[in-house]
């Protein structure tokens, strides 16, 4: 991933305080920035992840999907409101709840990363969907039904994808994970690298690599929109990487348990703590594997 020094001095254009993000409304196609905007949905527990659009004078590049028709109907339909055409879908990871509306925007390019591309085209595991988020489980049968958009344009390298919007790689939540710059408005879409006020979920990620990718993303932005919970910063990412850093330590055996913090208020610190620990561990010797604990959540 390219290492970007943090933008320097106030974009005259920008009329935004912190506050005003810290703020933003949830349910809505809300304008965090000039032509930024973030659909931000609540609670951001497992399926309810965080989704964007971002306006460049050809059209709009959305930034996720969103993952059940709930979800991305009132999204995409607010994005259409825009009056825009919808030119790229950026997926910035292959999980469901990121890419499950894809559909929503079918004259889209599609892009992602060759891990997104890979899990896309193949079998969707629905049974292992319903098990993981029963809250959802009477619209899998109907997200089945749709499938999703295979990626059309890979990520590979640091990318300048229009002149607002730059695409950076990186890894860490998972092997192919893409971040979003609008280094003109100093705003990051992360992705699922980052989770504010959420527990993380590492079960195909790397916790150690993870908490060191978050030195270079909280240098990227000021105002960082993660894939799950609300906008965050520099506070927010330093509590995340603490708790990842906290999981590996457990792992190595280095800590006997994860101590008191800020992670105390999160929803679904179980199952994911021991999914993330276990995760570290398996790395630790060596092993990619699945961690027991999210087989189990998934019901197998
Ligand atoms: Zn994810």
């Amino acid at each position: 991933m390219t290492r970007r020094s943090r933008r320097s001095g106030a974009n005259p254009t920008m009329d935004m305080s912190s506050l005003d993000c810290m703020t933003a409304p949830a349910l809505t196609l809300h304008e965090i920035a000039d032509g930024v905007f973030v659909w931000l949905q609540p609670g951001g527990e497992s399926g309810v992840s965080n989704a964007g659009a971002i306006v460049d004078d050809d059209g709009i590049t959305v930034v996720d999907s969103l993952m059940v028709r709930s979800q991305w109907e009132p999204f995409a339909a607010a994005v259409a409101g825009l009056g825009r055409p919808v030119r790229r879908l950026v997926l910035t990871h292959a999980h469901i709840d990121h890419v499950g509306g894809s559909h929503a925007f079918p004259n889209a390019s599609v892009i992602g990363s060759q891990q997104t591309s890979d899990l896309l085209d193949g079998e969707m595991p629905v049974v292992a969907y319903k098990a993981f988020m029963p809250a959802f489980t009477d619209e899998f049968d109907d997200l089945a039904e749709i499938g999703t958009r295979p990626v059309t344009h890979l990520v590979t390298d640091a990318a300048q994808l229009t002149p607002r919007v730059e695409l950076l790689p990186a890894n860490g939540h998972t092997d192919g994970d893409v971040m979003v710059l609008v280094a003109d408005v100093d705003v990051l879409f992360a992705g699922d690298l980052c989770f504010f006020g959420v527990t993380p979920l590492a079960f195909q990620g790397n916790p150690a690599t993870w908490a060191d990718v978050l030195d270079v993303v909280g240098e990227l932005a000021d105002t960082i929109v993660p894939g799950h919970g609300p906008i965050g910063g520099d506070t927010e990412i330093r509590a995340l990487q603490q708790y990842l850093r906290h999981c590996v330590a457990v792992a190595r055996g280095d800590e006997p348990a994860i101590p008191a913090g800020p992670w105390d208020t999160w929803p679904e610190r179980e199952p994911r703590d021991a999914i993330n620990i276990e995760r570290a561990a398996l790395l630790a010797r060596g092993e990619d594997a699945m961690p027991p604990a999210m087989l189990r959540a998934m019901g197998f």
